[in-house]
């Protein structure tokens, strides 16, 4: 405003002077309204600039003091308290610390009759309020705005609410010297100027909206919900730029796949409450875990993934490692202790992929090296991926060759301890496939598992294992044989029908055949197993509980359920010798076992020195490599004749 201000224009008049009192009163008229003209404009190129509430309402009362040359502006908010107070946000002309001691309120009490107060309690301007006459202000409560009139010279007070959306907000509040200031056209374009405020306010606070929802957008599009950690898309976009980067600086950087082992059979017996508390527990441990450059993502239901944007192989092992030592303490959920066992697999860039999707790939297939029931970790090592495509072709073949009788029974003994006497045999499957040779049986149960396929496979077993049990019974050995069923076949509504048709086909005895299912499979659905085993039992076969000691039942739990037995999982038998631990497991479990009149059987019995501390426990009964590995059924019976002259 070439640095004159309307103020001083007004107290030195410059172009041509008019004559008399008419002439000189249109004169002052004239600048007033030119004056509020500038402040207008001047106000709204502030509003066009402002990027944030506070400096717009800090740069709109300097217009006005400095460009409309008025003694003071503010602008005060309406509290919507108790005593109804005001809050000067800002004010140019006196300090708002000051003004905030007056305890001027938009009440309709003595402390609301300042034109501030006023203006907010009516939503109408007040308009040229004489301070130091006016009988409104007169009494005690203003004594000190008087002093402060007197002392910064300034005679009228003019206020006009601000209206944000219909509602008063607050006041632009105006000072000015004369006392008869504020005539009507000044008025008029101050109002608009208070108008334009609250527009401007209005469209900040829209726009602060719009920011605050944008980055909620942004939150969900990058970040999971549960743990609030990166998602899958936003890891992605950082191991892309981090690639990059590695690759300009001649660096490798590594990528950690962790997954939840066994969360499904977690979420289905205890629920997907619990569930989601084992991943929070789990994000918070790894969170801890991990260093400020590095980005640990949910990538997918209970896949975890760690970006490394530094380092090569022994750093990432050592990462891999000390997560894996993290993860081992029990977590608490729904007030049981869970084993979480997460499964690891590192890939690496440049060495293993060049692309971002390849990596995950890769990291992905590595993890699938890792053994599901012990989790650990381990490195890519090239082919593993066309193992997984592999994997998928072979559950294609899986129907084929049932069809085309690529599955063999084999059996494995079972032998009493005490009396060192065969009682039965396990029945597994073996799959002799046209290409690829033996397929690990391990492995391709779960794929069939998982692909929900077991039912032919089942089928395909029970039909074996009957005529394999008649076979015997012809040659006059009554061998028990146990058949394996998974927690898919607990679903199977043919099931027990097939089995009563099979023996009344055979003829067979029921003591001859025996069903195993694992303990993960009972407590996937604890009502459905109840249901199947009750039917199962009515058929008198004997039922055992497998794997035991795997998951997460009580033994008081499976006493529940009508079975006869339970097999101590391998993982429990094989490291008695060495591990105190595994002594108490399996101790415990004969003991418990016993007392609820259930028969123990001991799987994975490898060595004499197992056998004699497994016969020193009082275990009922013998099953692994120290007696016989799985053989094709036809060989059981020289086997047999082996053993039986062995132990003469
Ligand atoms: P499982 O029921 O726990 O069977 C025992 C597994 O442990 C067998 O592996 C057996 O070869 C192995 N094993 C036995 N003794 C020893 C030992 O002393 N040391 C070691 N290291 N291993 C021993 P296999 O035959 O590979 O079977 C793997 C799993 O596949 C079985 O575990 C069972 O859950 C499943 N399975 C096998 N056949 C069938 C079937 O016909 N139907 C169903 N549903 N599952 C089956
Ligand atoms: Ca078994
Ligand atoms: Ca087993």
């Amino acid at each position: 405003m070439g640095g004159t201000s309307l103020g001083q224009l007004m107290a030195h008049p410059t172009d041509e002077p008019l004559e008399g009192d008419t002439n000189s009163a249109v004169a002052k008229e004239l600048v007033r309204v030119n004056r509020a003209l500038l402040t207008l404009s001047a106000g709204n190129r502030t509003l066009l600039r402002a990027s944030n509430e506070q400096e717009l309402l800090h740069d709109m009362c300097r217009v006005i003091v400095e460009t409309g040359g008025y003694r003071m502006a503010c602008v005060a908010y309406a509290e919507h308290d108790e005593p109804k107070s005001i809050r000067w946000m800002v004010c140019d002309g006196m300090e708002t610390e000051l003004l905030e001691t007056f305890h001027f309120t938009w009440a309709d009490t003595e402390f609301g009759r300042s034109a501030t107060g006023t203006a907010i309690r009516t939503g109408e301007p007040v308009v040229g309020r004489h301070i130091l006459t006016d009988p409104a202000m007169a009494g005690s409560v203003y004594v000190r705005l008087r002093e402060q009139a007197i002392l910064k010279g300034f005679a009228a007070a003019t206020a006009f609410p601000l209206r944000v959306e219909g509602e008063v907000l607050g006041a632009l509040v105006m000072t000015a010297v004369e006392p008869d200031a504020f005539n009507a056209q000044e008025v008029k374009l101050l109002q608009e100027m208070a108008d334009d405020l609250a527009y401007g306010i209005a469209n900040l606070r829209t726009r602060v909206q719009h920011r605050a929802a944008q980055a909620t957008i942004a939150r969900l599009a990058y970040y999971d919900a549960l743990t609030g950690l990166p998602n899958r898309t936003l890891l992605l976009e950082q191991l892309e730029e981090a690639m990059q980067a590695a690759k300009q600086q001649h660096r490798s950087l590594a990528l950690l796949h962790l997954e939840v082992g066994r969360f499904h059979e977690i979420n289905k017996v205890l629920g997907y409450r619990a569930g989601d508390e084992l991943l929070q527990e789990l994000g918070r441990r790894l969170t801890g875990a991990v260093q400020d450059k590095e980005t640990l993502a949910r990538v997918g239901e209970a896949e975890f993934a760690l970006l490394l944007p530094t380092g090569g192989a022994e750093y990432a092992i050592q990462v891999a490692q000390g997560l894996v030592n993290t993860l081992r303490e029990p977590v608490m959920v729904s007030g049981l202790t869970l084993d979480a066992r997460v499964g690891i697999g590192i890939a690496l860039f440049p060495g293993h992929a060049s692309d971002a999707d390849a990596l995950i790939r890769r990291a992905n297939a590595a993890m699938h090296q890792t053994k599901p029931v012990r989790g650990g970790y381990a490195m890519y090592t090239g082919g593993q991926e066309q193992e997984n495509t592999r994997r998928l072709a072979l559950m294609g073949d899986l129907h084929r060759a049932i069809e085309h009788n690529e599955l063999r029974l084999y059996c494995q003994p079972k032998v009493a301890i005490a009396s060192r006497r065969v009682c039965g045999a396990e029945a597994l499957v073996r799959w002799q496939h046209p290409q690829h040779g033996m397929v690990s049986t391990a492995e391709f149960i779960q794929l069939a598992e998982q692909a929900g396929t077991i039912t032919p496979l089942t089928n395909w077993m029970l039909d074996a294992a009957f005529s394999q049990s008649y076979a015997w019974q012809e040659a006059g050995l009554a061998r028990a044989l146990a058949v394996n069923l998974s927690a898919h076949d607990l679903y199977d509504p043919g099931l027990i029908d097939r089995i009563r048709g099979l023996f009344s086909t055979w003829g067979l005895d029921p003591a001859l055949i025996q069903f195993e299912l694992t303990e993960s499979a009972l407590m996937a659905d604890p009502t459905v197993a109840l249901e199947t085993l009750s039917r199962l039992k009515q058929l008198e076969v004997e039922l055992f509980v497998d794997d035991y000691g795997t998951g997460y039942s009580s033994l008081s739990y499976l006493q529940k359920l009508p079975v006869d037995g339970v097999k101590i999982d391998q993982s429990f038998v094989m490291p008695m010798v060495g591990s105190a631990d595994s002594t108490v497991i399996v101790r415990s479990t004969i003991e418990l076992g016993h007392n609820l009149g259930l028969k123990v059987v001991a799987e994975g019995v490898e060595s004499q020195a197992i056998w004699e501390r497994l016969a020193g426990l009082g275990c009922d009964v013998a099953q692994g490599y120290l007696l016989s590995k799985p053989m094709p059924a036809e060989q059981f019976q020289g086997w047999e004749s082996q053993w039986a002259q062995q132990s003469g």
